[in-house]
């Protein structure tokens, strides 16, 4: 642990700046943060932060870093994908090289109503890193629930949205009444992204959570958009709290309270994800020694194990959520998980 006189020195251009000074500097060393989705928006947030001097970070992602993230996804190297490595453990010992000083919690984890009270307890602001409109629904009732603020951000082809949702304020739900079904929307996936904006949206939301958590400055009060690729920018007034809002008004917290769906396609990937209803683990090590009598070729990590049969790829973590890819059919992908995983 460096010296509090080289940490002053480290973060002199901070303290020195009067929006900031000793005293925000001081809170953003004690502040702790969760980032969910270690992706391109992630990856500059969490950059932001660490190098800012933020006190902890709890770094969330249920995936692993694959060749085509590296355009946009800053924290990631080729080594990183080509050792199957889960984003969350790449981020982390990346982070760790670039401030020793940052506790970190790395959760390869998929964030959903039986793993996110758990996932957010204990933070004092939660950051929307993800593509997923069903999570950032989630995160929303959560944040709401247990009154921690968030801040969401949002990027798609060359558009970009951020905003602040803090508690008594308006919530994501009283701005976007009716939300459009999961996956109905268009995503990175599908509809692909300009890497330069992903910075641009997710540093401004890193210098808002700096403002939030320093205390000081004056936070975005707005729904802030620009579409870069086309020059334009607008800014819509958060309106006040909707009493009849499902979510903060009514406290109707739907995703919170049901279980979600054991099978999910992953948008634009080919892929299903299959998670068991109750907790669980897969000892890798037992499969592994199955799949190989099966004359089947086994990858294994610390982290996952993959393997392709029947024409398709399973990738397998210790808890128990496999990702059957080459099918977007929920039904050929449970056939598959009841074949060889299941049994
Ligand atoms: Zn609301």
């Amino acid at each position: 642990m460096p010296s509090s006189g080289i940490q002053s020195a480290r973060y002199s251009r901070q303290t020195r700046f009067a929006g900031l000074g000793q005293t925000g500097q001081e809170r953003l060393a004690k502040a702790r943060v969760a980032i969910v989705g270690l992706g391109a928006t992630g990856s500059t947030i969490a950059h932001g932060l660490l190098r800012a001097g933020i006190g902890y970070l709890r770094l969330i992602d249920r995936d692993w870093v694959e060749t085509h993230n590296l355009p946009r996804q800053s924290f990631y190297t080729e080594a990183d994908a080509e050792q199957l490595q889960p984003k969350v453990v790449a981020a982390k010992a990346h982070a760790q090289q670039i401030n020793s000083a940052c506790a970190i919690d790395a959760l390869v984890l998929d964030l959903h109503a039986g793993t996110i009270d758990q996932a957010l307890a204990g933070v004092d602001l939660v950051l929307d890193g993800t593509d997923s409109l069903e999570t950032r629904l989630l995160i929303n009732e959560w944040c709401v629930r247990e009154q921690v603020p968030w801040i969401y951000s949002g990027v798609l082809g060359g558009h970009g949205m951020t905003a602040n949702f803090r508690p008594q304020q308006a919530c994501w739900r009283c701005i976007f009444a009716t939300s459009p079904e999961p996956g109905s929307m268009p995503t990175c996936e599908t509809a692909g992204v300009v890497g330069p904006v992903v910075g641009v949206i997710g540093n401004l939301a890193a210098t808002e959570a700096l403002k939030l958590l320093s205390g000081q400055g004056q936070a975005n009060p707005d729904l802030f958009m620009l579409d870069l690729w086309a020059w334009q920018f607008e800014h819509v007034p958060m309106p006040a709290p909707r009493p009849d809002c499902p979510v903060c008004g009514l406290r109707h917290f739907d995703l919170l309270d049901h279980a979600s769906e054991p099978t999910i396609s992953l948008c634009g990937r080919n892929a299903i994800q299959i998670r068991p209803q109750q907790p669980t683990t897969i000892g890798l090590a037992r499969l592994a020694q199955h799949l190989y009598q099966a004359d089947l070729r086994v990858v294994q990590t610390d982290y996952l194990l993959r393997f392709a049969a029947d024409s398709l790829q399973a990738t397998v973590f210790p808890d128990g959520r496999v990702i059957v890819s080459g099918t977007d059919d929920p039904a050929v992908a449970r056939g598959f998980y009841n074949r060889w995983i299941n049994h």
